[in-house]
């Protein structure tokens, strides 16, 4: 099935123009706004076009500040026979032509963007130190990457000489109308109580509150409508799913529920 996805602005068409020149691509934007899926999603169509498995398409990483190079490319493993090489999931995708979505890239350790480095430029290579050897990457490979300004620039952030070889492409919260569309869809809320969530998730980014860096996303808007369909009443729904999720600041919940209130007691 193809994974559903909404675009927001002319992102599918970039993506593709992207992805025929071999471009790595950069997704920017704040949590739950719809990145992952926008890559499963662009993966499905690309697959149908390589007719190839979906599942082969996309090799997703989850990043994190424990992640090193080996874990991307691959290790020894101590067998039975003495050691075997197993590939990480980058060289996997190197090798088959998939596209590797680096998730949250800069929660990795600094050694892994360096094997990036030759992978995003004209070279298309990865060097494998352990095996002593270097990869050609497949025609078809193309790396993904994601990334959020809001809350990873303030501790970590990509260096000029990482950013430069992505070309990067935006994501912001979709319009109102548009992400009713997503909740009622993802949560099977009816259109007007989607429409009333998107609104009241509109009001929450807008609030004027700098320790609040990523308002509520799509994700979390989708959790309160599956509450809500499931009989939770509106406030509490909020509560649990926005109120406590976005924040354990007590001064901006008050503020959160400030609206939540404002908007469902009404
Ligand atoms: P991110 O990777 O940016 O953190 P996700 O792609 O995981 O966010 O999106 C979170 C959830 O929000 C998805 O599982 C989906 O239900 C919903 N979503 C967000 N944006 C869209 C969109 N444009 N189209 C369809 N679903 C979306």
């Amino acid at each position: 099935m193809q994974p559903y996805y909404v675009p927001v602005g002319d992102e599918v068409e970039i993506f593709r123009a992207a992805y025929d020149q071999r471009i790595p691509v950069l997704l920017k934007g704040p949590t739950g706004c719809g990145k992952t899926r926008f890559c499963e999603y662009m993966a499905w169509q690309i697959a149908a076009q390589r007719q190839i498995d979906p599942v082969d398409e996309l090799v997703t990483v989850t990043c994190h500040d424990d992640m090193t190079a080996a874990d991307l490319v691959g290790r020894y493993l101590l067998s039975g026979e003495g050691t075997t090489w197993l590939d990480g999931p980058l060289t996997r995708a190197v090798r088959s032509g998939a596209i590797c979505y680096l998730d949250e890239v800069v929660e990795a350790r600094k050694d892994t963007t360096v094997v990036l480095h030759s992978l995003t430029d004209h070279r298309r290579i990865l060097p494998i130190e352990r095996l002593g050897a270097t990869l050609e990457a497949h025609p078809d490979f193309l790396l993904v990457v994601s990334y959020n300004p809001g809350y990873q620039a303030t501790v970590k952030d990509l260096k000029p000489s990482t950013r430069q070889r992505f070309l990067a492409l935006e994501f912001g919260y979709p319009a109102p109308d548009v992400e009713a569309e997503i909740i009622a869809h993802e949560s099977g809320l009816d259109a007007e109580a989607s429409l009333q969530l998107a609104f009241l998730a509109q009001r929450l980014r807008n609030l004027d509150d700098a320790d609040l860096i990523d308002g509520p996303g799509t994700r979390l808007l989708v959790h309160a409508g599956q509450l809500m369909r499931a009989g939770v009443a509106p406030l509490r729904a909020c509560d649990a799913a926005l109120v406590d999720a976005v924040t354990d600041d007590p001064d901006i919940q008050e503020a959160v529920r400030g609206v939540t209130t404002a908007v469902y007691a009404a």
